[in-house]
């Protein structure tokens, strides 16, 4: 198999190379930048640690997440440096504090999805959204960076890209970022991914009636 792939190409159409990567100097993410590890079928979960030396704050989460993208937003925790944050879901009944919890702060206690961060090191531990009503309501948001295991849900997207020159990115940069996220297979979107956004939608109509 392995030689006849090679003979062959492997593809449908074994003469077209993919194009040689153009934005590779582009970073995004240090979970992305040198290149995506895969998601570990039967992955069921691990534990976040923020960044205190001592006392740290850890989270328990007890699946694999979803949706795992890389987001452009101003409001999500970041690493050093980076111009995107990584963050995915998982059901919020998976998620557990589990040591230091107490150095716990709600980033903005008025925001849709409140963001419990170490008040120490700054790190956000996880999102919960408290409205019944939010189409997300009963999802927790997470940085699986957060953990050391691998086989987390790889990144599938990118979300609010325009959103990161509102963080000081200058505009002429968009091309190659938007094409560095194309080239690691993250299409960037300047909202949420389009299963998210019809997710979205789909709530709103039947909270209007729109739709029984
Ligand atoms: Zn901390
Ligand atoms: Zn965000």
């Amino acid at each position: 198999m392995a030689i006849l792939d090679k003979l062959f190409g492997g593809g449908d159409s074994g003469d077209t190379a993919p194009p040689a990567p153009k934005y590779t100097h582009v970073k995004i993410h240090p979970q992305v930048d040198n290149g995506i590890p895969p998601t570990a079928p039967g992955f069921a979960g691990g534990t976040l640690t923020c960044k205190c030396s001592s006392n740290p704050v850890k989270v328990e989460v007890g699946a694999q997440t979803a949706h795992n993208h890389v987001c452009g937003c101003t409001k999500c925790w970041k690493p050093e440096g980076a111009i995107f944050s990584q963050i995915a879901v998982v059901g919020r009944d998976q998620v557990k504090v589990t040591e230091n919890g107490d150095k716990l702060d709600i980033v903005d206690a008025s925001a849709a999805i409140q963001r419990h961060a170490c008040r120490d090191c700054g790190v956000h531990m996880y999102g919960r959204i408290e409205n019944t009503g939010h189409p997300f309501h009963g999802l927790d948001f997470v940085h699986t960076e957060l953990s050391d295991k691998t086989g987390w849900a790889a990144p599938e997207f990118a979300a609010f890209v325009s959103s990161i020159i509102e963080s000081g990115v200058s505009p002429d940069r968009m091309d190659e970022i938007r094409g560095r996220l194309s080239e690691l297979g993250l299409t960037p979107y300047d909202c949420l991914s389009p299963p998210l956004m019809d997710l979205i939608a789909t709530h709103v109509a039947k909270q209007n009636g729109a739709l029984a």
